[in-house]
């Protein structure tokens, strides 16, 4: 806030303006003043007062529709509406929606004191917040820059490297050479993985999600994912299955912010299976939603570890786990991505018998 506050009083009696205008000026305030409600709009535009005094009954625009329009401008403008007796469930109703406080006519120049240090305090912390936020997202955007270029773009070279010297281009290589460069690959895929899945998760914002919405057919793209699970699935010899109901309707959605939510689901129930087993995948629609279950007869999870299975980084430790790599980043991107499109994530799992993930998802309307 500046160091000077600026006040805005908007009252179609000249007395009350007067009378507010004497109090507060006296009080080192910079003061201005409207007569009606368009003429408050023009000045909160011109001059952007810290703090808005309304008088709910003027001829024209009324009080409440100028708070609205307060707020729409910028809600962290503290208004205070000036009332009569007779407004006064009036003002409680807007004191419920665009106001902080509100003065009784008549009112003492302490009660205006005591009510304009209280607003101008909000109005201070308002801002602190504001400008507290805008620096947490320069130090995301910084660190998510950081991470990509300083860490990422690095790894992909000397995994190129690597490649060069296994293939021979610098000189005979020994198998356990081979082997140790293998290793090494496998290391730094790891930690691409990681890198990649952070990133994703620090770049998922429900609002740029909703950007790209399109009505997307929901079995089309989970058939797309088995498709390209196929592989993954032979080598763990785990068999996958679909049970559609005909026609289920589409979503309003990110296709391809739904299409690696649905992939995290499904390769984890390859990953976390066991030999043999199966992932069934399942659609119904059901009271305007559609509901995807993926099933996998895997390994299953603890009910102590279900409580934590959308943290981030959270990943259980257990033998049956353990040569599975991972980030901890797929169940709560997919969370992510599932919430922004207004629907629920669920899961049921039984140990070393399997886990069921229920996704339900609002229909597109027609
Ligand atoms: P990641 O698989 O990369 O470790 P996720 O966030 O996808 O991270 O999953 C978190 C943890 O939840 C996994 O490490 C695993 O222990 C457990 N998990 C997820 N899906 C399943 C599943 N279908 N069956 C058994 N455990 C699972």
């Amino acid at each position: 806030m500046a160091e000077q506050a600026t006040i805005l009083i908007v009252d179609d009696e000249k007395v009350v303006r007067d009378s507010c205008y004497r109090v507060l000026n006296k009080d080192g305030y910079r003061i201005e003043t409207a007569t009606n409600g368009d003429n408050g709009l023009q000045k909160i535009r011109k001059a952007k007062p810290d703090l808005v005094l309304v008088d709910l009954m003027m001829p024209g625009m009324s009080g409440m529709e100028l708070l609205e329009k307060i707020e729409e401008i910028d809600p962290n403008i503290v208004s205070v509406v000036i009332t009569g007796y007779a407004t006064i469930e009036t003002a409680v109703a807007a004191m419920k929606r665009h106001t902080y406080d509100f003065l009784q006519k008549p009112f003492t120049p302490d009660q205006l004191r005591i009510v304009t240090d209280r607003g101008l305090e909000r109005r201070k912390l308002a801002l602190q917040s504001a400008r507290l936020q805008r620096e947490k997202e320069m130090i995301r955007e910084n660190f998510i820059s950081l991470v990509s270029h300083q860490l990422r773009s690095p790894l992909a070279s000397v995994k190129q490297y690597l490649v060069v010297i296994r293939d021979g281009f610098t000189g005979d290589v020994s198998a356990s050479q081979k082997e140790m460069i293998r290793k090494a690959g496998a290391y730094i895929d790891q930690l691409l993985k990681l890198i990649n899945d952070w990133l994703d998760m620090s770049r998922i914002e429900a609002a740029n999600i909703k950007e790209e919405f399109e009505p997307v057919a929901i079995d089309d793209i989970l058939s797309e994912i088995m498709e390209l699970l196929k592989p993954l699935a032979e080598t763990r010899k785990i068999s996958l299955e679909k049970h559609f109901c005909d026609g289920v309707a589409e979503v309003h959605g990110n296709r391809e912010n739904l299409k690696q939510a649905f992939t995290n689901l499904l390769s984890n129930g390859i990953h976390y299976n066991k030999e043999g087993g199966t992932v069934t995948v399942s659609s119904t629609e059901q009271n305007g939603c559609i509901e995807v279950d993926i099933s996998d007869t895997g390994i299953g999870i603890s009910q102590e570890n279900l409580h934590f299975i959308f943290d981030e980084f959270f990943r259980v430790n257990s033998k049956e786990t353990r040569s599975v790599t991972g980030s901890g980043l797929g169940l709560p991107i997919a969370k992510r991505i599932i919430e922004a499109h207004d629907g629920t994530i669920k899961v049921v799992s039984e140990l070393g018998k399997g886990t069921t993930f229920s996704i339900l998802l609002p229909k597109a309307k027609r």
